[in-house]
C-alpha cells in the first residue's frame, strides 16, 4: 500500500545519502548571474580546465597533482536539461572560435574527479571520487524570491510605481490607460497587455536595470505563451467581481507564485551547497552611476535570497542546509590589463562588503574577485603622447581585426562608486571600453592545457578546494 512505499523510498532516500555523504561525497556547486554575465563560458571553462588540469596551480589539490581523473558522467537528475558542455566547448575552441549560446534556463553536468587524499590517509584508503554537480540557472530567477513576499495587489502597487522612472514603459502604460480592471477578463486584450509589459521589462533590462520581475518573463523557456506568463500589474479597482479582469491577474500572479517560483526553489535552489554569482561589473560601470547603482541593490536582493531565515517558506524547505561558500566573481577582467585588476578586486570587495551589511547577511563564507573565463586578450604597453598606456590586444567580434585598445580607467578608491547617485557622479571606462567586442582568441591547445583564464583556479579553490583535500 501506500505506506509500504513511502517506507521504501524513506529507506532509500537514506540509503543514496548515506552513500553520497559517507562514500561519494556530491557538491552542487550553483552558477548564476543575470543574462550575459558570463555563465555559460565560466562552466564550460572551469569544466574544461578541471578537465586537463593545466592552467590551475591556484587549486590546490591540482597543484599537488591529487587530482588522479577528472571525467564527465551521468547526472542525478533525469528530468533536468543537461549542460551542453561539449559544443560549447566546441564553439569556443574550435577552428572559429565564437562565443557560445547563453543561459536560457536551468541546466545542469556533473564533473567526477578522482581524488588521492593528501598524507598518510591517502596511502591508507586509496583514491576516493568526489562528484561535482554544477547547476546553471538564470540570476533573474532568483530575484523572484521576493515576489513570494507579496500579494498581486503589492507587487502591482510597486511595479506601477516604478514605471515612469525606467525607460520603455510607453506602450505599456498607453495599454493601461485603455484597461478597465474591473471589466471582464477578455484573453486577446490580456495577451496584448501582457506583451506590451513584457516589451518594458526586457526594455529596463537592456537599459541596465536589474530588478525586473518576473524574472520568467525574460527566459519563458517552454512556458512561453502559458497563462502563468499572461498578467500584468494592474491598479486595483474599487470592486473586483468574479471573472474580471483583476481577479484573473491576481489568480495568474498566485499561480505563477506556486507554479513557477515555489519549483525553482525546492528543486534547485534549496539543494545547492556552493554558490557562484558572476557579475558583469566593468559594463555596469561604463554604463554610468544609475546601472552601478541598480548593481548594488540586484547584489543585496541576491544575497538576501541565500540569508537564513528571510523568507518563512523557503526556511522550511532549508531545514538543516544551507549555502556553505557564495564567491561574487566580477567576470571579463580580460578587458583590463592586470595593472588595473587590482582596482577591479577592491571594487568587487567594496561592493560585497555593502550587500551584506544592507541585507544583514551572516552565515556562509563570502569572497569577490575579478576573474576571466576565457582569456581573449593579450597585454600590451604602448606609447601615447609620450607616456606608456597599458593595453590589451585582441581580435574585435565585428571586423574580425586585431586591435590594441584601452578600455580608461577604473576608480583608485572604490568608495567613489558607493556614492549615492548625484547629477555629476564621475563616469568611468570612457576610453575605448564601448568597442571592447573581442572575439575568443584562436587557440592550439595541447594535451593537458585547458583554455587560458585569469583566476578561475582561485574560484575554483575558494568555491570548492577544500573538498578535495
Ligand atoms: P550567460 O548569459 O551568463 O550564460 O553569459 P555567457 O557565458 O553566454 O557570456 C555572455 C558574453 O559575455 C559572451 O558571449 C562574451 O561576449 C562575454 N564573455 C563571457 N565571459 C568572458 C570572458 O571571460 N572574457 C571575455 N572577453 N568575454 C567574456
Amino acid at each position: 500500500g501506500d505506506f509500504a512505499d513511502e517506507v521504501t523510498r524513506g529507506v532509500e532516500a537514506i540509503g543514496s545519502s548515506i552513500s553520497e555523504t559517507f562514500m561519494e561525497p556530491v557538491i552542487r556547486l550553483g552558477v548564476t548571474g543575470l543574462s550575459r554575465a558570463g555563465k555559460t563560458v565560466f562552466i564550460t571553462s572551469l569544466v574544461a580546465n578541471l578537465m586537463e588540469r593545466g592552467r590551475m596551480p591556484q587549486l590546490r589539490a591540482a597543484a599537488a597533482g591529487a587530482i588522479q581523473a577528472a571525467y564527465l558522467q551521468p547526472q542525478p537528475d533525469d528530468t533536468v536539461p543537461r549542460f551542453d558542455y561539449e559544443n560549447h566547448l566546441q564553439a569556443l575552441t574550435g577552428a572559429n572560435p565564437h562565443w557560445p549560446e547563453s543561459t536560457r534556463a536551468v541546466s545542469e553536468l556533473r564533473l567526477s574527479l578522482r581524488v588521492r587524499p593528501a598524507g598518510l590517509l591517502g596511502s591508507v584508503t586509496g583514491p576516493r571520487t568526489v562528484h561535482l554537480d554544477i547547476v546553471d540557472y538564470p540570476g533573474e530567477w532568483l530575484l523572484d524570491l521576493s515576489l513570494l513576499e507579496k500579494s498581486y495587489a503589492e507587487w502591482s502597487e510597486e511595479t506601477l510605481a516604478r514605471l515612469d522612472e525606467r525607460p520603455g514603459s510607453e506602450a505599456f502604460r498607453a495599454k493601461l490607460s485603455q484597461t478597465n480592471p474591473a471589466a471582464e477578463l477578455e484573453e486577446p486584450a490580456v495577451q496584448a497587455l501582457s506583451a506590451a509589459f513584457t516589451g518594458y521589462l526586457h526594455a529596463a533590462r537592456a537599459a541596465g536595470y536589474s530588478d525586473c520581475t518576473p524574472g520568467r518573463f525574460l527566459l519563458p523557456g517552454d512556458l512561453a505563451g502559458s497563462p502563468v506568463l499572461t498578467f500584468a500589474p494592474l491598479p486595483k479597482p474599487g470592486q473586483t467581481p468574479r471573472g474580471s479582469l483583476w481577479r484573473e491577474m491576481d489568480r495568474r500572479y498566485e499561480a505563477y507564485q506556486r507554479e513557477v517560483v515555489k519549483p525553482f526553489f525546492r528543486e534547485h535552489f534549496a539543494r545547492i551547497d556552493r554558490q557562484v554569482v558572476l557579475i558583469d561589473a566593468l559594463g555596469a560601470i561604463h554604463a554610468g552611476p544609475r546601472a552601478v547603482a541598480d548593481l548594488r541593490r540586484a547584489m543585496t536582493e541576491i544575497l538576501g535570497a541565500f540569508r537564513p531565515g528571510r523568507n518563512a517558506w523557503l526556511t522550511s524547505l532549508l531545514t538543516g542546509r544551507r549555502v556553505e561558500r557564495i564567491l561574487f566573481a566580477a567576470t571579463k577582467a580580460d578587458h583590463l590589463h592586470h595593472s588595473q585588476h587590482a582596482r577591479l578586486t577592491a571594487i568587487m570587495q567594496a561592493l560585497m562588503r555593502d550587500a551584506r551589511r544592507r541585507a544583514d547577511f551572516a552565515g556562509a563564507d563570502t569572497a569577490a574577485m575579478a576573474i576571466a573565463a576565457l582569456r581573449a586578450t593579450v597585454e600590451e604597453t604602448r606609447t601615447h603622447e609620450g607616456e606608456p598606456l597599458d593595453c590589451v590586444r585582441g581580435t574585435l567580434l565585428e571586423t574580425g581585426r586585431q586591435a590594441a585598445l584601452y578600455p580608461g580607467e577604473l576608480p583608485e578608491d572604490p568608495a567613489v562608486l558607493l556614492e549615492d547617485v548625484q547629477q555629476n557622479a564621475e563616469r568611468w571606462l570612457e576610453a575605448d571600453y564601448n568597442i571592447m567586442h573581442f572575439a575568443p582568441a584562436r587557440l592550439t591547445l595541447r594535451p593537458g592545457e585547458g583554455p587560458p583564464h585569469i583566476r578561475l583556479d582561485k574560484a575554483a579553490e575558494f568555491l570548492f578546494g577544500d573538498r578535495l583535500r
